[in-house]
């Protein structure tokens, strides 16, 4: 009776919200999907940013693609119109996923949603909902030995949400971003139709979807290509007191990327040490038995700044340890890292994939994961990394840096220019993620206002020295800061937009176009 109750009122906030519709839609739309439920309203309103606060009209649970296209079919045709947000699991920064309250938030992750993964083990590949999570994605391929090849740090996100951004980590200099390792998506337009897209097959979708911002349309279905699964990994941490000498040997070892596996790692990652606070290093949890010296020991003796060269090399069961030790070594020899300073150590693969998690459950019982996170993530050109060195990190940070700060490079030649994704224009760039957390504490250099003060002059220093920096996750408040962004691209970008969303229905929350209900171009 209650739930009869709830979902009548549900139905009645979204006649509200469409004004005039069809009603036989409406009710084929919402049967048993719709939400206006106190908690789950006011967990949408929020982000893993944790900084804008906006409740939706409603929430729509899909079971089913079809759930989706009935409702974008009517916030397409309805005279009124309504905007929509695909919500994957809420890990942005500045409110992407919301909508407001003349808006439908479709809850695209989260328990009984959607289909569960099909492994086609021979084609090495994986059919998935778009709201599955990376965690559930890798579970499901293990039980065939095979595992996507590219990833992201953290697996609790879903698949539609990080391949509208791109999806990277530190494999992204070999396989490329995960949007890279894409084979086909279904996705349903801004017009409430279903299209199945690839590169060649409806590739203008399929490319316009890929980092597209869910401005195209929400896609309910990716094909991720996998590869054998490896067993272990060797996980090894190196130590730089010179930012010159680290980005070199970086940008050695990503050169490396065309040779055979026995002559390469299969991660590389880089980041800063100020010091060892919980804070600043919450994001993993590595730890080496063979070599407990503490980082700080290390620190005394080479200045207060570290840099820290983070790779892996993955093995399989039938690998022979003598091999993989000799392939490390070798690699290892070719840089110039602080002597004493090899950290190693040798987990499971899911582990060492998983390994962000760990963390989130210490920081959990801290209190310290919900507190806002003032994020900037910035891809600079390696031309010009050392200046971004000296005036951000030396200069506007004065190397403090209230939370994690990852630096790597990755080959520009494994991204496709055709996705809608933006990078710098070099052959090399690099990944500089300042990963903040305010906390209201006496220290005025750790709060909200400070935090984001800092990422406005980190903006302007890179625009007068014209670093050419492109933002990752990108966050702007005006059409024109977008059409900066997007540069040569933003033609196609706009074309693609008036193609597949001419109404300007979907994700609303990145703030790129205004909804145009008055248009002329839907179906009446
Ligand atoms: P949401 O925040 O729910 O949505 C993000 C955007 O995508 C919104 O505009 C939404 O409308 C759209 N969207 C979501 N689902 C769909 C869909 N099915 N179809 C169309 N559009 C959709 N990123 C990396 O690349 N590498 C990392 O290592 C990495 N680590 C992270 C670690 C943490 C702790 C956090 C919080 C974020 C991290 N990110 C990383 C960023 C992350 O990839 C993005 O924030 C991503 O958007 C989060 O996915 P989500 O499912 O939470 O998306």
């Amino acid at each position: 009776m209650v739930a009869k109750l709830l979902l009548l009122t549900a139905i009645y906030h979204l006649i509200v919200i469409v004004g005039s519709i069809d009603h036989h839609l409406l009710v084929e739309t919402t049967s048993t999907h719709l939400s206006i439920n106190k908690t789950e309203m006011e967990s949408v309103s929020r982000d893993f940013g944790n900084i804008k606060i906006t409740q939706p009209g409603a929430i729509l649970h899909p079971s089913s693609t079809q759930d989706i296209v009935n409702l974008l079919k009517l916030a397409y045709e309805s005279p009124e119109g309504f905007v929509v947000s695909a919500r994957g699991h809420g890990h942005s920064i500045n409110g992407q996923a919301q909508v407001g309250e003349n808006g439908v938030v479709v809850q695209m992750s989260g328990t009984s949603l959607g289909p569960a993964p099909i492994v086609l083990e021979k084609l090495m590949y994986v059919d998935v909902w778009g709201g599955e999570l990376w965690i559930d994605v890798l579970k499901s391929t293990l039980k065939y030995g095979l595992a996507p090849k590219s990833w992201t740090d953290y697996l609790y996100l879903s698949v539609g949400g990080t391949i509208s951004n791109a999806g990277i980590s530190g494999q992204a200099f070999n396989h490329g971003p995960q949007i890279s390792n894409i084979h086909e998506l279904e996705v349903v337009i801004g017009k409430g139709e279903v299209v199945t897209c690839a590169e060649d097959k409806n590739s203008e979708l399929f490319h316009a979807v890929l980092g597209g911002l869910g401005q195209f349309g929400i896609i309910t279905r990716a094909r991720i290509a996998l590869e054998p699964s490896p067993q272990r990994v060797r996980w090894i941490r190196i130590l730089y007191s010179n930012f010159s000498g680290f980005t070199h040997d970086q940008e050695y070892l990503i050169s490396l990327h065309g040779q055979p596996r026995s002559k390469k790692f299969d991660y590389i990652e880089g980041f800063v040490i100020v010091d060892e606070g919980l804070i600043n290093n919450w994001r993993s949890s590595f730890f080496s038995p063979s070599n407990p010296i503490k980082i700080s020991s290390i620190a005394a003796d080479h200045g207060n700044v570290l840099y820290c060269l983070e790779i892996t090399k993955n093995y399989y069961h039938h690998s022979d340890p003598e091999s993989i030790n000799q392939e490390v070594e070798a690699l290892l020899k070719k840089l110039n890292y602080i002597p004493e300073s090899v950290f190693t150590t040798d987990l499971p693969y899911v582990d060492f994939l998983n390994r962000v998690h760990k963390a989130e459950l210490k920081l959990r019982s801290k209190g310290l994961w919900d507190v806002p996170h003032p994020w900037l993530n910035l891809f600079v050109p390696k031309s010009r990394i050392d200046d971004f060195n000296k005036g951000v990190f030396k200069g506007i940070l004065g190397n403090k840096t209230s939370g994690p700060i990852l630096i790597y490079p990755m080959n520009k030649n494994k991204w496709d220019e055709e996705t809608s994704v933006v990078t710098p224009n070099e052959d090399v760039f690099y990944l500089v993620a300042l990963l903040r957390s305010a906390l209201h504490s006496s220290d005025k250099a750790q709060t909200l206002e400070r935090l984001s003060d800092e990422n406005r002059q980190i903006l302007s220093f890179c625009k007068d020295q014209n670093i050419g920096v492109k933002q990752y996750l990108p966050h702007y408040t005006t059409q024109q800061e977008w059409i900066d962004h997007h540069g040569e691209k933003w033609h196609k970008f706009s074309k693609r937009k008036m193609e597949f969303d001419p109404r300007h229905i979907l994700a609303t929350g990145q703030r790129i176009f205004v909804p145009d209900f008055n248009s002329k171009t839907r179906t009446s």
